[in-house]
């Protein structure tokens, strides 16, 4: 049993179930044994691998994406460059090196990554030592010092917890995570429904609500709204409303319990892109999408930058390159692997800047 299964099935037993919620923030965000605080969760002997880590072409895009950007909203110097849960840095070293090719861009740039996992942290450090940039590390977003700012966020907002809540004949009941007669972590719900939740429902259907992703697009869309800039969310999610429990362990690349030795798998959920852009829109922001992730890619021109580095490229890595490209752009024939059709793009803009890079024919 991991160590924090043990702590859990304490507070449980002295203090009765939590929330799912409660539950996924401590086994995530547990300050000694929390996934996203002390593991190693990324590569091929992590528990998953995410774009930047399938290809230096994903990050390149999305540097040059930001430069455009930049330009957009008139050049101001200092800009904030700042990534929410960087990984291993892959992205952001990726992203600055393709800026290289726009110095006065590059030389605007002060970075900021906000990252809770010391061992990430230092990844990343190593990761970005050479760029000969300052970077500052925060803990949390609205750390980050004020200005205009240009923000990217690759799955990070499915790492945020969730509440689910299951109609049952007597209206909508929490789902809280208890114990069995055995003393073992299970599900269960709230004895009594959800006073005034009272939208239409089969019993058994789950309605899942992302309240800390929606609190904080909410403040990063303020930000923007106040001091300029944008924000690039990639993740995989849905628009449309949408009944279904979407929470799901993953732990050496392969579906796991999420009841079973928390701290140790990778908890995430769908991400409600559809909340989150009423989040941005209600604060005043200007909404850019969904595209997919696919789409977006091949307008930003993935197609043309791999055929530049099968250029000098050996056989062996043309083909990592095409398989790169089949899994982070194909949209047909790879239904289940590809990322290119699974992921979302949405942009979220400081009102009265122009359509950014990609989402040209999908604004809203
Ligand atoms: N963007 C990276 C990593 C995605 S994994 C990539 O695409 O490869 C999620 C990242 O978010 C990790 O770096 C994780 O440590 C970080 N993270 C998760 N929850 C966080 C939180 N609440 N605060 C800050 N960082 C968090």
């Amino acid at each position: 049993m991991s160590p924090l299964e043990t702590l859990l099935r304490e507070m449980i037993a002295g203090n009765g179930p939590l929330s799912l919620e409660t539950y996924m923030t401590v086994a995530l965000n547990h300050p000694a044994h929390g996934y996203y605080v002390s593991k190693m969760p990324l590569g091929r002997s992590g528990d998953f691998i995410t774009a930047p880590e399938v290809s230096q072409m994903f990050g390149e895009l999305i540097g040059l994406w930001s430069a455009a950007v930049w330009r957009a909203m008139g050049e101001p110097r200092p800009v904030r460059l700042i990534e929410l849960g960087p990984g291993r840095g892959t992205l952001m070293a990726d992203a600055l090196r393709a800026a290289e090719i726009v110095p006065e861009f590059r030389s605007a740039l002060a970075i900021h990554l906000v990252e809770s996992n010391e061992i990430l942290r230092q990844c990343q450090h190593r990761a970005l030592t050479d760029t000969g940039l300052a970077i500052r590390w925060h803990a949390a977003a609205g750390e980050v010092p004020d200005g205009p700012a240009i923000i990217v966020a690759n799955e990070f907002f499915d790492c945020l917890p969730v509440r689910q809540f299951v109609r049952t004949a007597g209206g909508w009941h929490e789902r809280l995570v208890g114990l069995d007669a055995d003393g073992r972590l299970s599900f269960g719900l709230a004895p009594g429904p959800v006073p005034g939740m009272n939208m239409h429902g089969e019993p058994g259907q789950v309605f899942e609500a992302g309240l800390a992703a929606v609190h904080m697009m909410s403040g990063i869309a303020s930000r923007i709204c106040r001091q300029g800039g944008a924000l690039l969310v990639l993740d995989y999610g849905y628009d449309a409303p949408q009944f279904g429990a979407t929470v799901q362990a993953v732990r050496r690349h392969r579906f796991a319990d999420p009841l079973r030795d928390p701290g140790e798998a990778d908890l995430t959920a769908h991400v409600n892109f559809g909340a989150l852009m009423r989040a941005a829109r209600a604060a005043g922001a200007a909404v850019h999408g969904l595209v997919p992730q696919g789409a977006w890619l091949v307008r930003l021109g993935i197609y043309e930058r791999a055929a530049k580095l099968r250029e000098k490229a050996s056989a062996c890595q043309k083909a990592a390159i095409d398989s790169a490209l089949r899994r982070l752009a194909g949209e047909e024939g790879f239904p289940a692997e590809s990322m290119g059709r699974l992921f979302k793009v949405l942009a979220v803009t400081a009102p009265g800047l122009p359509v950014p890079p990609g989402f040209e024919t999908a604004a809203k």
